[in-house]
């Protein structure tokens, strides 16, 4: 793959409008990176008139899941990033779930097989691998040697007839270079030869993300896809796509990967990700969107502090930087407090009871307490670890005294965590159960496991019930929270 400078201008239609749209698959917790993409395709769109649509991907049939899909609306829209088409708001283009979608892929599939530019591929399971070896042991990046490609039409037609297993592949060409303009980077291309055949229909009839993606683009009329820099590889197999089909292909502008202060792209190991997690612990939304703006962005007069209106009135992407944005913290507590206290009196009493100080998270919270209060003052001390973070913690108050060993604690919680992290259902009694199958694995009594993680979580020995206490803080606020207690076992 190779890239030129200086980048080239992002053309705009002038016959058509521009339509941009974000993807997210619903495979997890709502991701700050989501927003980031949302931010500027939202913004590139209303500076041209624009409409913003709302796909969700979530052909991984395994992996996607409803709880998540509506995460991604909550967190979207609590930041301001609304849609104007979209699954739940309907729009001229829909469905706009590719699960609705899969007898378009298919039909679509089908079409470049009648034209010649893709096959059904009958490959087995051992095949596969034996040529995985094979291209291993030569050193060739590609690893299917396109057996089936160009089989005999009446071979073809006999194993299908026989009902057997395949997949459908696209004919990569065999030759020359596939390149694209990326609107940040200039020219990208790669030999066509160093891409396998991809494959567009898997053998359950479901499409893969390059044909849903590449055929949903086209038919939603999306004139610029802006999508992560991760992406970057997909697309010049998307652009031999496009070519199949005899479609041209939109624009292609990739945004740069968010990065930690150290550099490394941000991971839920080093800083919370989750939108849920900066909702709930206190950040404004128009904050997080200011903050997002700056990720790589910058307005004219170089100021810090700004609005989304004032994002998009000055919007331009020539003023985008690749050299890999910090998702600071420190920066976003700064510009939080700054909004914060713009706010008139009115509006942050407004601000806070639509925020825990309200009736909806009192009424999940008081019951928890009622047990263990004489007064309506000892609802505050009871409940401080539910609003806010809880007291630092050391080592010695999170390994239990029978253990007495740091690292065992660090490795159990550890585990706990990663077990935690893939709970979906965030709830008493499902959390209680995988906890309980955690005290099996490590052989630990549960008293010392789930006092190790109450206190990783409350920074308390004495809380309301550890698993309802979890529920009501919620996953994005105990995951971060947890990530901290294995910080102090091991710094
Ligand atoms: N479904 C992909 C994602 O989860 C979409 C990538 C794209 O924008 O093409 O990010």
């Amino acid at each position: 793959m190779s890239t030129t400078t200086p980048p080239s201008a992002i053309p705009i239609p002038t016959d058509r409008p521009v339509r941009v749209r974000i993807a997210p698959s619903p495979t997890g917790d709502p991701h700050v990176g989501t927003a980031y993409i949302a931010l500027f395709n939202k913004a590139f769109a209303e500076k041209h008139g624009g409409r913003f649509v709302l796909r969700i991907e979530d052909t991984d049939q395994k992996r996607s899941n409803e709880a998540s899909e509506k995460a991604i609306f909550a967190s979207l829209r609590w930041l301001g990033l609304d849609w104007h088409e979209g699954p739940d708001v309907g729009g001229e283009y829909g469905p706009y779930r590719q699960s609705e979608r899969t007898a378009i892929y298919r039909e679509h599939a089908q079409q470049l097989v009648d034209s010649g530019h893709a096959y059904p591929c009958f490959a087995t399971a051992e095949e596969l691998e034996e040529m995985r070896a094979t291209a291993q042991a030569e050193g060739r990046r590609t690893a299917y040697d396109r057996r089936y490609r160009d089989l005999p039409r009446d071979e073809v037609a006999r194993r299908l007839a026989a009902g057997e297993e395949h997949v459908i592949r696209l004919k990569m060409p065999l030759e020359g270079r596939i390149g694209f303009v990326d609107g940040l980077r200039g020219p990208i291309e790669i030999d066509a030869a160093e891409v396998d055949d991809q494959i567009l229909l898997k053998s359950d009839g479901f499409p893969t993300y390059h044909l849903a993606n590449v055929v949903d683009d086209h038919l939603m009329r999306i004139t610029h896809v802006i999508r992560a820099e991760e992406w970057i590889p997909s697309t010049p197999k998307h652009v031999a796509l496009y070519d199949a089909f005899g479609w041209e292909p939109p624009a292609f502008v990739h945004m740069p990967l968010l990065r930690n202060k150290d550099k490394s792209k941000i991971s839920k190991r080093k800083n919370p990700v989750s939108l849920e997690y900066y909702r709930a612990s206190g950040y404004l939304p128009e904050a997080m969107v200011n903050f997002l703006g700056r990720m790589g962005w910058s307005m004219p007069d170089e100021s810090e502090k700004f609005t989304y209106g004032q994002m998009v009135e000055h919007f331009d992407f020539s003023r985008m930087s690749l050299s890999g944005p910090i998702f600071d913290l420190d920066k976003l507590g700064w510009l939080n407090g700054l909004y914060l206290r713009e706010l008139t009196h009115a509006e942050l009493v407004e601000r806070l009871t639509g925020w825990l100080f309200g009736a909806d998270y009192l009424t999940r919270l008081a019951p928890l307490v009622q047990e263990r209060v004489t007064t309506l003052g000892d609802f505050v001390g009871k409940t401080a670890y539910f609003l806010g973070p809880p007291r630092a913690l050391t080592a010695d108050d999170l390994v239990p005294k029978k253990v007495g060993d740091k690292d065992a604690a660090h490795r159990v919680l550890k585990d706990v965590t990663e077990v935690l992290d893939g709970v979906t259902d965030w709830r008493n009694e499902p959390l209680e159960a995988v906890c309980r199958e955690q005290c099996e694995v490590t052989g630990w009594k549960a008293r010392d496991l789930f006092g190790m993680l109450r206190t990783a979580v409350t920074g308390e020995t004495a809380t309301p019930p550890l698993f309802e206490t979890m529920e009501v803080i919620g996953k994005a606020r105990c995951q971060a929270r947890l990530r901290e207690a294995l910080a102090v076992l091991a710094p």
